[in-house]
């Protein structure tokens, strides 16, 4: 494969069935805002056009650009912003109803985005993505499972992520090494985290994870004794995979009431 299309992650969909599947997502979700990321050649794009829908689109590969607005016939209801998606404002899109952002995801930018997407409070209301399906497994993991970790915790604190359909190989052309799945996230109403410091909590959860196989006492025995650690609902001996999206959350607002944040920023 050239080289340029492996750092665009350029993989079209081609299969009728997964292709209707995500539509019919987004289009149930039309009620809000329609931001694509990556449209490529339309495969998307277009049929979401077709029933209606206006949609602004992120593409970084400027020699899609123009093709994708020829090929849509559909002039202004079709915008489209040349740049990287990890380098666009969201809140300066159109979003009087909140914004459904849904695409098949380049594989190297589909954590970060992630993570980027949950900084801006209240502004996204669903995402239907599709991604390596190993990333979707850790998206998605369950407190105790191989595949939990930072990733997982960081994105579960502020949405449920319900994995809907698994894409093989060779419904994309070029095809892909790996397997794909797709994903709906729906952002959580803040109710523990409202009044979390988030810039802590990454923290946190950093140092937590550092160390998989360590037992969480211990890393943060300096900030904590084992009596707070107790009153926390936790025993000494568990690893950061056996805590839940709350206790991290837990953890958090206890470190942020009771240890000054230079002296856990200077000892993490
Ligand atoms: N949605 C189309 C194309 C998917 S391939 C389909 O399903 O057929 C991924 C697309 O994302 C490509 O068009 C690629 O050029 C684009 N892309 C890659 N990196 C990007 C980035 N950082 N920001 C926005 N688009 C990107």
């Amino acid at each position: 494969m050239p080289r340029k299309m492996t750092k665009l992650g350029q993989h079209f969909l081609i299969d009728h069935y997964t292709i209707n599947m995500i539509v019919g997502y987004v289009v149930s979700n039309s009620n809000y805002n329609l931001v694509e990321i990556g449209p490529g050649m339309g495969a998307l794009t277009i049929p979401v056009l077709g029933l209606g829908h206006d949609i602004t689109a992120i593409e970084l590969d400027s020699n899609i650009v123009p093709k994708l607005q020829a090929k849509s016939g559909c002039g202004d209801r079709l915008k489209v912003i040349n740049k990287d998606a990890l380098h666009v404002d969201f809140s300066e899109l159109p979003h009087d109803s909140g914004l459904c952002v849904f695409g098949n995801l380049p594989y190297q930018i589909s954590a970060l985005l992630m993570l980027r997407l949950g900084q801006y409070d209240g502004l996204v209301k669903k995402m239907i993505f599709m991604v390596q399906k190993e990333v979707a497994l850790r998206l998605a993991a369950a407190p105790g499972t191989h595949e939990y970790g930072r990733l997982s915790v960081m994105v579960q604190a502020w949405c449920e992520i319900k994995i809907v359909l698994a894409v093989a190989k060779d419904c994309f052309s070029p095809p892909p090494k790996v397997e794909s799945s797709v994903f709906i996230a729906t952002p959580r109403v803040r109710m523990s985290t409202a009044a979390m410091d988030w810039d802590l909590f990454e923290k946190v959860v950093r140092l937590a994870f550092r160390h998989k196989r360590k037992m969480c006492y211990s890393s943060f025995k300096q900030f904590l004794t084992v009596d707070q650690w107790h009153d926390l609902g936790f025993s000494a001996t568990l690893r950061p995979s056996d805590l839940s999206v709350e206790d991290y959350i837990s953890l958090t607002k206890h470190i942020q009431n009771n240890v000054p944040l230079d002296i856990f920023v200077s000892n993490a």
